[in-house]
């Protein structure tokens, strides 16, 4: 089958190579595949310019720029051990300090928020007078106002996930706090909708009247009751329009703008708490504890979702560098910026980025680094799905970017054996093609396969074989269409016998990353050596 020309390249798109070091071949003994695809007509490398002199001392933006010192003997030397303690750094694997696994953080999060719906049900319970519950009116009514605080409390951890906390999306994952968040969602519907209709039916047990007319009546007549209504049927249009059938038939932006009024009823939800809520009227206490919790949350939604990307933005002012087509819909988007390593990212994360033009500023979309951050640039490599990530292809140089992040959990912390596997599906290679890159290891200790459909989505197999043939790693490309039996676990075994003692790092679109998940188990490998990010939150 005859192998397309490589893409085009703009002297833009080329800005970078010489920094990149991307001259590195392809091995054709290895991939006679994919080799011609890259190397349709042998071109010359570009030399690389000529090391201009050094001025002596330079003034660069008002600043001082003290030019390095000449290399000596003994300053080779440094430089020379700086080298051999990095190689080491890089080829020498040590089991990490013990740090309690993703899962057992989740698992004593979710036993912190139960504990936390426990002393609501306390809070309750301790202003419920006995005797209070006799009779059916009564009963239904206390129903009401605990299902009511559970709601309310449920309200609040709902924001709190979503509120970015560094903490946790580094060390349990974004994807877990989403699936968590929706989770939740669907539970406190129905809590806030059995609410309502418990203190309802409650109101019209004990006033023996009929449950529309004390509907109308509660509803209009009680303080602040209206507003909650309000509030309750913005969280049931936000909860139908986040129901799966519905959301995959909107745009993603129309679906989170929409989401957003979830804060207006969580205002509106806490106004009505403190105004009618039994528990808070009349004990000071409960309600300075409730009022400080929701200032709490507030105040991490401003630190982590407002101030945080502008201040990172005014910081390390990022732009643009250049774009380069990797293959057809994919391209990669270099960023450089200042101060770029205090952004203390790691391989295998990803940010929120925001492309600051007419078209694209009011979105955030998130991508992973698809090279380990080096201080000198950020990149990123997207495959075009819809709109959005179509049109970065058309991004120029030098345009503005805000970005949100570091995110993730799914870096190189994650790792408790010594020997590696690396799965990727299609783009997904992009934080895989990082986390390749710098996860210690000696030679034959990490294999890289990478499912793609024709060698034509093969991206980046130029870097991914000169990073492994530096670092004694194996790249398997595993070509052929969706829905195969390519990721079976007797093919996976075939390929790399040793893949049950072996992490594994899995990442792709959803179906793929389940099917691994589950071939992985087959060809047994344990859950808690499985470590996945799924594009997909
Ligand atoms: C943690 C993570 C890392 C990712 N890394 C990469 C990467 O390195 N390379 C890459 O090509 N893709 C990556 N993706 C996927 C990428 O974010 C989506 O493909 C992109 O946002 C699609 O936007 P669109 O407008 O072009 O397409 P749309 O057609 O609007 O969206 C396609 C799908 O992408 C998802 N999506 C869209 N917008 C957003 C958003 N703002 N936030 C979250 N999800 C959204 C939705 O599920 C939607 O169904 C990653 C996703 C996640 C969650």
């Amino acid at each position: 089958m005859p192998m397309p020309a490589p893409p085009p390249q703009t002297a833009d798109m080329l800005l970078l190579d010489r920094d990149l070091d991307l001259d590195a071949d392809l091995d054709p003994a290895l991939h006679p595949e994919l080799y011609p695809r890259l190397h349709p007509t042998a071109t010359p490398p570009r030399p690389h310019p000529p090391a201009s002199p050094r001025p002596v001392e330079a003034q660069r933006g008002g600043v001082r720029v003290r030019p390095p010192r000449p290399a000596t003997a003994a300053s080779a030397h440094v430089t020379l051990g700086r080298v051999a303690v990095a190689r080491r750094a890089l080829t020498t694997w040590r089991r990490p300090p013990l740090r309690l696994p993703r899962r057992t953080l989740a698992l004593l999060l979710l036993g912190g928020l139960g504990a936390g719906a426990a002393a609501v049900v306390w809070l309750w319970w301790r202003d419920t007078p006995a005797g209070a519950l006799g009779g059916l009116g009564a009963e239904l009514t206390a129903a009401g106002r605990v299902t009511g605080l559970l709601g309310g409390y449920l309200l609040l951890v709902q924001v709190a996930l979503m509120a970015r906390i560094p903490w946790l999306e580094r060390r349990i994952g974004s994807d877990w706090l989403a699936a968590t968040h929706r989770a939740f969602g669907e539970y406190l519907v129905c809590i806030l909708v059995a609410h309502a209709a418990l203190i309802v039916a409650g109101y019209a047990a004990r006033g023996h009247v009929g449950l529309v007319p004390e509907t109308v009546r509660v509803v209009l007549e009680e303080p602040d009751v209206l507003m909650a209504t309000a509030g309750l049927a913005l969280l049931i249009g936000v909860g139908v329009l986040s129901a799966r059938a519905v959301r995959r038939r909107l745009a993603y932006e129309t679906w989170y703008y929409l989401h957003l009024y979830a804060y207006l009823a969580v205002l509106l939800a806490f106004a009505h708490q403190l105004a009618v809520g039994a528990q808070f009227t009349g004990n000071r206490a409960a309600r300075v504890a409730w009022t400080g919790a929701h200032l709490a949350v507030a105040a991490c939604l401003l630190v982590f979702r407002v101030v945080g990307p502008l201040r990172l933005g005014l910081r390390h002012r990022l732009r643009v560098a250049a774009v380069r087509r990797e293959a057809a819909g994919v391209v990669s988007v270099y960023i450089t910026g200042r101060d770029l390593a205090s952004l203390r990212a790691e391989a295998g994360q990803f940010f929120r980025w925001r492309f600051l033009t007419a078209g694209r500023w009011w979105q955030a979309h998130p991508f992973s680094l698809s090279t380990a951050p080096n201080g000198r640039f950020l990149r990123l490599t997207v495959r075009a799905a819809g709109d959005h990530s179509r049109g970065l292809g058309r991004l120029r140089p030098g345009v503005r970017v805000l970005a949100e992040g570091p995110y993730g959990a799914f870096t190189a912390t994650l790792r408790r054996r010594r020997r590696v596997l690396l799965l990727a599906g299609g783009v997904g290679v992009a934080p895989l093609r990082a986390l390749l890159e710098t996860l210690p290891a000696g030679p034959g200790e990490v294999d890289l396969i990478y499912r793609a459909s024709t060698p034509q989505d093969v991206v980046f197999p130029h870097e991914l074989d000169g990073i492994a043939r530096a670092r004694g790693a194996a790249v398997h490309y595993m070509l052929g269409p969706r829905g195969g039996h390519q990721l079976a676990a007797g093919r996976l075994r075939s390929l790399v016998p040793d893949v049950r003692w072996r992490d594994v790092f899995v990442c792709g679109p959803p179906g793929m990353v389940e099917m691994a998940r589950r071939e992985l188990r087959r060809a047994g490998v344990p859950r808690r050596h499985i470590h996945a990010e799924r594009f997909d939150l």
